[in-house]
């Protein structure tokens, strides 16, 4: 008999906000285990935003996907059966197995994981695509100093909260934009920023005219949008953005559209870097050990909201996008 699997599918076409409603949960045969194959059962699954893109039908580096496919993903799992040299019943594993409770995928494209005093799921954050990109943001592009000012927007997300916090590690003076009060005050009083705002309440441009009345110095982008249009406005000459995201964007089909003030690079001769956790290839290996010891060490604060079960992976995606959660959105199967 074939081994079973929930799965998460697309349901109907995603059109503005994403809603738990767009997706469903169906049972399927898994396919028999090839040689070099290991049956996977998931542990934690990952949500993240740039899910949101091939939904919109746009190409773009994920290609588009449409109704009754199956949400990629990665996920972290134990290995049931191995028909691999590599892996064996009982490794913890990480890979692209998508939004599923089980499935057969090729060893080599899995990774043994040390949960050795690390939590499984902080591979799917802090010690994978979160932590990278937060990384390589500031210690690779931005790399703000102590005699200047950054702004990180989505400061209370999965990559912001780290960003900032690696930001203040370096000396800088941090500021944030998050989108509750109880996000602001979480970001100020625990996790240490100088200042945070929250964008739905107040002005974004009168905060940071107030904070940098001599001009920002640097931008950290995870939203994109107005609040980058409010950012070109704030900085100072020859100040620098890295860009990271546009999460305001993804629920439009025209995710891709720039910032109206882009003549603002021109007259102040700002610098933009765009960059991606893939650019960082091998690199990348190298930036989880510092952040693992810093978490060891206290440097660094990791929070995690957690749903439970297969049935509210679509739910958890939601909340991105809603903003109901603060930090990294992890579903426990
Ligand atoms: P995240 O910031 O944790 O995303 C969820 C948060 O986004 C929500 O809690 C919400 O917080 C905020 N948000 C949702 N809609 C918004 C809107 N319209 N305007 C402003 N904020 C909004 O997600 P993440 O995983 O850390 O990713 C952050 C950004 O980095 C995303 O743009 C993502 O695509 C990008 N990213 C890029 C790379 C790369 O390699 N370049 C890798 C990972 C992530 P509020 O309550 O503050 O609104």
């Amino acid at each position: 008999m074939s081994e079973r699997a929930n799965v998460v599918r697309v349901k109907r076409k995603v059109e503005g906000a994403v809603s738990a409603a767009d997706f469903e949960i169906a049972a399927k045969d898994l396919a028999p285990l090839a040689d070099g194959d290991v049956l996977v059962r998931n542990l934690f699954v990952s949500v993240d935003p740039y899910m949101r893109l091939p939904l919109t039908g746009r190409a773009g580096v994920k290609a588009p996907i449409g109704i009754g496919s199956e949400m990629s993903g990665a996920a972290v799992g134990i290995v049931e059966q191995s028909r691999s040299p590599r892996l064996a019943a009982g490794d913890t594993v990480m890979g692209q197995s998508g939004w599923c409770d089980r499935a057969v995928v090729s060893a080599a494209a899995l990774q043994k994981l040390n949960v050795d005093g690390i939590e499984p799921s902080w591979y799917l954050g802090i010690l994978g695509l979160s932590g990278i990109t937060a990384y390589a943001g500031i210690e690779e592009v931005i790399q703000p100093t102590a005699l200047e000012t950054l702004f990180v927007s989505s400061a209370a997300g999965a990559v912001g909260v780290l960003a900032a916090q690696l930001a203040k590690l370096r000396g800088a003076r941090v500021i944030g934009s998050a989108g509750s009060d109880e996000k602001c005050r979480w970001l100020v009083g625990e996790v240490g920023l100088d200042a945070a705002v929250n964008y739905r309440s107040e002005d974004l441009g009168a905060f940071l005219a107030r904070e940098c009345p001599n001009g920002l110095d640097c931008y950290f982008d995870n939203v994109g949008g107005t609040t980058l249009d409010a950012a070109l406005r704030a900085l100072r000459p020859r100040g620098r953005i890295g860009l990271c995201g546009a999460m305001s964007q993804y629920n439009d089909d025209n995710y891709r559209a720039g910032p109206s003030e882009f003549f603002t690079v021109i007259e102040k001769g700002l610098t933009i870097t765009g960059f991606n956790a893939g650019m960082y290839g091998a690199k990348a290996a190298a930036f989880l050990p510092t952040l693992a010891a810093h978490l060891k060490a206290g440097k660094l604060i990791w929070h995690e909201v957690t749903f439970e079960g297969i049935a509210n992976v679509p739910d958890a995606f939601a909340s991105l996008f809603d903003g109901r959660s603060i930090g990294k959105v992890i579903v426990r199967l």
